[in-house]
């Protein structure tokens, strides 16, 4: 693949409907050809992510490329499927786009929505942890994100730093739905077996998006200690951990009351008892220190 180098000032972030646009009116098919391919932007389990541009446009995206012989000795060529269905169909400004797809004999190419400050995973570890200002703003955004999912029957079920970029402003992109699940269609194949179902597989929605509800609890410790809540040397420990929810506020950092309020408020083991995610976005703490833009600027 050749490479170039492309100038990120090209990025347009208004200009978001520019790729697919254009596709949808040609109702062509996507190649190759049409990119120029600049620096690479990460390693994939599948393959690499490149900085690319779309000739005619001149729009900025990020490229992924996925080795078609890999996805099939994993067997996840039906993960990938439900990833490109789902995540192209969904619009909101903390969920990474993805425009659209195309593949030649040997790979796959996802285009997506390219995030300039590339991964929260490693903000993290450069900050060590995040002040409660900038958590707060981090967690509605994610929680107004994951609301808008839930509401199209979309469970993520994988919310974490590393799935976790950041965009051209400071706001926060969800991205990598490899094990997301649409619940309405697997709600639908059920429908004749309900009699011998257990209660939380009859409340499967709510069992299920609770798991994201839960991983936003997860993710505000995190935020603001810099450790997830159930770290042990041993995985059989962090198990043990998570089953009594043995959940500890170290003295240092100092976190203030309110946030530890809605982190035991969301990290509870029965899931129907967990904080909805609409009352998140109303609880005292995100209330008071979610910066209204959405956004998160480097100097904060
Ligand atoms: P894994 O499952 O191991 O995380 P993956 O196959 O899901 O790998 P990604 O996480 O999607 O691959 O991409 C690998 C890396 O490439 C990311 O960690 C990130 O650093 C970078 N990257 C991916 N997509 C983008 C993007 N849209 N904008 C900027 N950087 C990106
Ligand atoms: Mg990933």
């Amino acid at each position: 693949m050749a490479m170039m180098s492309i100038p990120e000032s090209s990025v347009h972030p208004e200009n978001n409907d520019q790729v697919e646009g254009d596709d949808k009116k040609a109702g062509k098919r996507w190649t190759l050809e049409d990119f120029d391919i600049g620096k690479p932007l990460g390693r994939g389990k599948f393959g690499n992510v490149y900085l690319a541009r779309e000739k005619r446009s001149k729009y900025v995206v990020a490229l992924k490329v996925l080795f078609k012989n890999q996805l099939q000795q994993s067997q996840v060529e039906h993960q990938l499927r439900r990833e490109i269905e789902i995540q192209s169909h969904l619009r909101h400004p903390n969920i990474l786009r993805l425009y659209g797809y195309f593949y030649d004999q040997n790979r796959v190419y996802l285009i997506l929505e390219y995030a300039p400050r590339g991964e929260l995973y490693k903000e993290l570890q450069r900050c060590k942890c995040f002040n409660e200002k900038r958590a707060a703003t981090y967690i509605a955004s994610l929680a107004r994100a994951l609301l808008y999912c839930h509401e199209k029957h979309v469970i993520h079920r994988d919310i974490k730093p590393e799935n976790l970029l950041i965009g051209f402003k400071g706001e926060l992109k969800i991205a990598d739905f490899g094990w997301s699940v649409h619940t309405f269609s697997r709600r639908r194949t059920m429908c004749g077996t309900l009699d011998y179902l257990p209660p939380e597989m009859v409340e499967n929605k709510e069992h299920d998006t609770a798991v994201d509800i839960w991983s936003l609890g997860v993710l505000c410790y995190e935020f603001l200690y810099g450790i997830p809540p159930f770290e042990a040397k041993k995985h059989s420990d962090t198990y043990r951990r998570i089953i009594k929810i043995d959940l500890k506020f170290p003295p240092t950092p100092v976190v203030s009351d309110a946030a530890k309020d809605l982190i035991r408020q969301i990290l509870v083991k029965d899931s129907t008892q967990r904080l909805p995610l609409q009352k998140i976005l109303e609880h005292p703490w995100i209330v008071q220190n979610d910066d209204p833009t959405g956004v998160y600027g480097q100097n904060h």
